[in-house]
């Protein structure tokens, strides 16, 4: 009898004749081989190469998406010339850098800080309001207290770079976000590890020149990020004000739940954003990944695009989008 076959009749029993047909050893057996068909893959906003490329490094070896999606987030939020993620984000109007990120993993656990300043990684502060307190959610002074308490170093995220940035801006104070081009680029990443679990994190400096105080989608579970490890994983990137009216992510992975593919899913949240008005022209972004690897990624405007890497190698994969300027 081969592997396969024995397997099945196997499955028979314990459907047919009930939990006890199978020993311990052998459900386990049979369990560790629906895993073993799980292929992993990680998906990031824009293109993040670096930060695919890190979180690949830990499903390749067996770890845990939960580990590959916080380590590959870390990698821009520690960069300088990213200048919207971390140190070297452009600051609020006030000339502070203010970041959101949040994460969360197979198991529906969530964390996220809002309105933190002077810690070079959000991510890892999300993470571990998610581990170590039975909250959600630490926003401004007391994520700052938490992080400090928990090892995290203070340190000035204001790069020069970002400080002559600020400067010109300031000249003429207009708040006009230029689409696609400034500081679209926060980091959401998915992945699915070799156990066929989901983890997602999401981090940024929002918005460049935002009001002081402001939070965007980034950090907000189920609108700049949502994972259901039943069915699958989305996030999102763009004018987060209207990520959050449309509870973006969230509304990804319901769609997934009934069924649609996520290219098709995210095509459709991408669609529902028609109805948000601003005064000015606006982009989103939107990735996801269904629990059989199936990806999709879509934007209002065109200019989008994912990084991916699995078994196959990187590829970047530049997004349709909703509207055609
Ligand atoms: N979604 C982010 C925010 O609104 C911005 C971005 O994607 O760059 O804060």
């Amino acid at each position: 009898m081969n592997f396969k076959m024995e397997i099945m009749i196997k499955r028979r029993n314990f459907l047919g004749a009930g939990l006890f047909a199978l020993s311990l050893p052998e459900l386990m057996l049979d369990l560790f081989n629906d895993k073993k068909a799980h292929k992993p893959i990680v998906i990031a906003t824009w293109k993040n190469t670096k930060a695919v490329d890190e979180a690949w490094k830990f499903l390749a070896d067996g770890k845990k998406a939960i580990d590959a999606v916080e380590a590959g987030a870390r990698i821009p939020e520690q960069d300088p010339n990213d200048t919207s993620v971390g140190f070297g984000g452009f600051p609020d109007r006030d000339g502070h850098v203010t970041l959101d990120a949040c994460i969360m993993n197979e198991k529906g656990d969530a964390g996220s800080v809002v309105f933190l300043e002077d810690i070079m990684h959000p991510v890892s502060v999300a993470r571990m309001v998610m581990e170590k307190t039975p909250h959600v959610i630490l926003a401004g002074a007391g994520a700052l207290q938490f992080a400090l308490e928990n090892g995290f170093n203070r340190e000035n995220l204001l790069t020069d770079k970002a400080k002559k940035a600020w400067e010109e801006w300031k000249i003429k104070s207009e708040y006009k976000p230029k689409i696609n081009v400034e500081r679209h680029d926060t980091i959401g990443i998915l992945a699915l590890d070799n156990s066929g679990d989901l983890s997602g994190a999401c981090t940024t400096s929002g918005l460049a020149f935002k009001m002081r105080g402001r939070v965007g989608d980034s950090p907000i579970i189920g609108a700049g990020l949502y994972v259901d490890n039943e069915v699958g994983a989305a996030t999102a990137t763009g004018l987060g004000e209207s990520v959050i009216k449309k509870v973006g992510a969230f509304s990804i992975v319901e769609m997934m739940r009934n069924g649609m593919h996520p290219d098709k899913a995210c095509k459709e949240a991408a669609r529902r954003l028609l109805s948000v008005k601003t005064k000015e022209p606006f982009q989103v972004g939107y990735i996801a990944v269904n629990k059989k690897g199936e990806t999709g990624a879509w934007s209002l405007r065109p200019g989008f695009a994912a990084s991916i890497v699995d078994s196959q190698g990187y590829r970047l994969v530049n997004a349709k989008s909703i509207l055609s300027e």
